[in-house]
């Protein structure tokens, strides 16, 4: 008998590991190899914004090492090792360590990468983002005794990193260009519940300016200039000012690429052999760089790989940020509708609504218990 042609995934996130684990229940026999430029370990990304606060180390988030999921899923991972051209018309791909590998079907799972804000001075090698595991060790041993952080951002990595550092003793200071937190997400005012709370955590905020000079100072320490005049004397500095879909293997591919790398309802992409999946993928023009539609979308892809094609079906999934200070839980609108904010304080719950319909809705402190409530009334991601 011929062994049928190799599944190769390229990554070893969430995307890449709850796929295997799905398919491999329904295909114990195809062979599979995942290459992957990080250590392969398996963890889970979110945790990495809670660890500080929970005393844990980057190795206490290993869930999983290398070896055990390639036992368990019968599967060759090469780690440290990047995917540098694939080539569609021969179904190969390279690596950066020369060797060329040929795949039956492709999966990219190639995950996202960290905006770098532009930034001058002299000390710009030492601002820092988290993206993966080994970014947070990084980081880790960066802080070891040291105390001041500034991070570069109020968005959901930027807000949860400020409580974490907060209240693992670290004395925090966040700098970004707008009003409130979390915009884009909540509403104004449950932006301004999220910052009143880290405020009383000691988290410092300097909303309006932008960082724009990262400089050495005194001893080990950074000096950080914003566009308003104002510095700020750091030991560390975080940026989480975004992430930014991983698209340049797929171009250079010639795969149809938009915001992420572009796939229908089957995560296929442009080429029917080669899909897409994660925080890399925007599936019918919606680009979620959350967990719950990703591991949604691995169950549909496990099926359709293992030959029953199934389409990706994303119901109302919440974004929950994992501020212990003040619990977010949101469902941001997509399109426009009026909001109306109940609650006092903290406990905040502002429903936005277009006509009758419930389009979206952001959630506080207490109130974030009526989470199920709003769940069921408003409209699903993908139908
Ligand atoms: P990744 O985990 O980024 O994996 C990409 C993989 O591809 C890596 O293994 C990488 O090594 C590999 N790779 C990339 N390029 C190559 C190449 N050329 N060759 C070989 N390998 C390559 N989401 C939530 O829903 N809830 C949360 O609370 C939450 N908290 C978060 C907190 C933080 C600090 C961060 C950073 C994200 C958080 N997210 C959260 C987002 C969520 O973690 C991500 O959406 C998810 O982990 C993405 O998984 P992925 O597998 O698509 O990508």
């Amino acid at each position: 008998s011929t062994q049928p042609a190799p599944l190769i995934i390229v990554g070893s996130g969430l995307a890449a590991y709850t796929l295997v684990r799905e398919w491999r229940k329904q295909d114990p026999d195809t062979p599979l190899t995942l290459i992957t430029a990080d250590d392969g370990a398996g963890y889970s990304k979110p945790m990495l914004s809670n660890a500080l606060g929970k005393g844990q180390s980057p190795d206490d988030l290993i869930q999983m090492p290398v070896d055990k999921v390639a036992e368990q899923y019968r599967a060759r991972i090469l780690t440290h090792t990047r995917v540098t051209h694939i080539d569609p018309t021969t179904q190969t791909l390279q690596l950066d360590k020369g060797e060329a590998l040929s795949w039956g079907r492709l999966v990219l799972a190639v995950g996202a990468e960290p905006i770098q804000a532009p930034l001058e001075g002299d000390a710009v090698d030492r601002v820092m983002s988290i993206n993966n595991r080994l970014d947070f060790q990084a980081f880790y041993e960066r802080l070891s005794d040291r105390k001041k952080v500034v991070i570069m951002g109020a968005g959901l990595i930027g807000c949860e990193y400020a409580n974490d550092l907060a209240s693992a003793g670290y004395q925090v200071e966040l700098v970004a260009p707008s009003e409130s937190l979390l915009t884009g997400l909540v509403p104004e005012q449950v932006g301004q519940a999220l910052k009143a709370e880290l405020e009383a955590l000691g988290v410092r905020f300097h909303l309006g300016p932008l960082v724009s000079r990262v400089d050495r100072g005194e001893a080990d320490s950074l000096t950080v200039s914003l566009t308003n005049g104002q510095q700020l004397k750091a030991d560390v500095v975080l940026s989480a000012v975004g992430l930014r879909a991983k698209v340049d293997l797929a171009r250079a591919a010639g795969l149809e690429v938009n915001r992420a790398i572009k796939v229908d309802k089957y995560l296929q992409t442009s080429n029917p052999n080669i899909y897409a999946l994660g925080d890399c993928a925007e599936v019918e023009g919606l680009v979620l760089q959350f967990v719950m539609p990703l591991m949604n979308a691995a169950r549909s892809l496990a099926k359709t790989l293992a030959g029953e094609r199934t389409p990706v079906h994303w119901p109302a999934m919440p974004i929950t940020v994992k501020t212990p200070a003040c619990p977010v839980i949101a469902y941001p609108p997509r399109g426009d509708g009026a909001w109306q904010i109940d609650g006092e304080g903290a406990n905040l719950a502002a429903v936005c609504r277009q006509g009758d319909a419930v389009i979206g809705f952001a959630l506080s402190g207490d109130r974030i218990k009526e989470r199920n409530t709003w769940l069921k009334a408003v409209p699903p991601l993908l139908a």
